[in-house]
């Protein structure tokens, strides 16, 4: 009895420490100097590599006497030819060879460069092998022979904003902000449900991002994810608001400030750099029948093998021809929508009775089918009903799930209290204050 009660209390007193702990690390974070300076940085060396460099450190105390080569990878060659040129024995390169992460090594490319360092008895004693600026495979020589580790370079991830006022294209001024290319594209995607960025912005719309730059070295080497944006049009009276939610590294998806999510159960259209050649129409005069025919869905013209893509989460239930359509795929959807795509020049891997994610390639733009020329027919059916793709309200995408609520609350409020002090006229805040 006593026992019990004093497991009890045990249990009672750590989840009060533990929430005390928790209020208080929250508070602290939330009003450090840099705010929103997430703790990113990785140190993912592997305890044992440590361990090897001292082995190797202790076993060869002068490594004055190594003798640094450079070798490339020629044209169709190997680890061991580029080895040969060096002088070094088969014996060694056999040796590479059998261990079980060689891969790592031997996985050349013609022109990779790796450096090779040799002690005085022209003995192997490391390999290095740089594969991109933070990641490099190395041969070490240890006390029971070789191995072959992954060291990464810890990159730091730092917290910028940029906003500006739209002068002209949203393109300029945004680059004017300093984001990058790559970022102007990301910001487009997170909003492509509710803004076209190339015709709906207009001069003094604004924008405001908090964005993550990596830096390696203290040299900047590329954005990295968007935390949050605002867009605002019509002279401040529309406002829209993007916040991240994340799982470690894993970006989950973007959602607005009431937690929805900013994608919608469809994509606006079945192919990107679309051309709209004809619109829906129950009364269309039809170019090969030569009689009127309501044309029940949009055209989209492209070149011949333009990858056309599921608009949505599905099941293929129709992957054949069709008098008509050519070759076509039919989608159902959870609750009451399907998707036809039609006139393919060829389907893509997904067979009928398989499940397709948004934005997956479902087959390729061709003419076959009764048609005049090369174009995807898409039909959009609401409770089996045609309705015009163009101006259907597409369901909101899977709310966020329960288990992100809490932080999502946390974060999102503290970004957005981030966006409000940027101010739209200035060009460019690096860095919190
Ligand atoms: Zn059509």
């Amino acid at each position: 009895m006593k026992k019990t009660f004093s497991r009890q209390y045990l249990w009672k007193t750590l989840l009060v420490t533990l929430f005390v702990a928790g209020f208080i690390s929250f508070f602290f974070s939330a009003n450090a100097n840099t705010p929103f300076e997430p703790k990113r940085t990785q140190h993912p060396l592997p305890e044992q590599t440590k361990n090897i460099e001292q082995t190797t450190t202790a076993s060869n105390p002068s490594t004055k006497e190594w003798q640094e080569l450079v070798v490339k990878i020629r044209k169709n060659g190997s680890l061991g030819a580029a080895l040969d040129r060096l002088k070094i024995s088969p014996a060694t390169t056999h040796a590479i060879n059998q261990l079980k992460n060689s891969h790592l090594l031997t996985k050349v490319r013609s022109g990779d460069q790796l450096t090779v360092w040799v002690d005085k008895h022209h003995q192997l004693q490391k390999i290095l092998y740089p594969k991109s600026q933070t990641l490099s495979h190395e041969l070490v020589k240890t006390e029971n022979g070789y191995r072959i580790i992954e060291k990464k370079k810890p990159i730091d991830i730092r917290t910028e904003t940029a906003s500006g006022t739209i002068n002209g294209s949203f393109y300029v001024a945004a680059k004017k902000a300093g984001l990058s290319a790559r970022s102007i594209m990301n910001l487009s995607d997170i909003f492509a449900w509710d803004i076209d960025f190339s015709r709906e912005l207009q001069v003094g719309d604004t924008f405001k991002v908090i964005y993550e730059t990596k830096y390696l070295n203290g040299k900047y080497i590329g954005d990295g994810s968007i935390l949050a944006a605002e867009i605002t049009r019509n002279k401040g009276k529309q406002t829209h608001h993007a916040f991240i939610v994340r799982d470690e590294d894993k970006v989950i998806g973007y959602y607005d400030e009431n937690g929805r999510n900013l994608k919608k159960a469809f994509l606006r259209s079945p192919v990107d750099y679309v051309r709209i050649t004809s619109k829906y129409n129950p009364k269309r005069f039809h170019p090969v029948l030569k009689r009127t025919r309501p044309h029940r869905g949009v055209d989209y013209g492209g070149p011949q093998g333009t990858p056309i893509r599921a608009t949505g989460d599905g099941k293929i239930v129709f992957r054949g021809w069709g008098k008509g359509y050519g070759r076509h795929v039919k989608i159902k959807h959870a609750g009451k929508y399907t998707t036809l795509y039609a006139h393919f020049s060829k389907f893509g891997k997904y067979k009928k009775g398989q499940y397709v994610k948004q934005g997956d390639v479902i087959g390729y733009m061709g003419k076959t089918g009764m048609v005049t020329g090369v174009h995807l027919h898409y039909e959009f059916r609401v409770n089996n009903k045609h309705v015009d793709p163009l101006k259907v309200k597409f369901p909101d995408a899977q709310p966020l799930a329960k288990e992100y609520r809490a932080e999502f609350k946390k974060s999102s409020s503290f970004l957005l209290s981030q966006l409000e002090r940027l101010d739209g006229r200035t060009n460019i805040v690096r860095n919190f204050e």
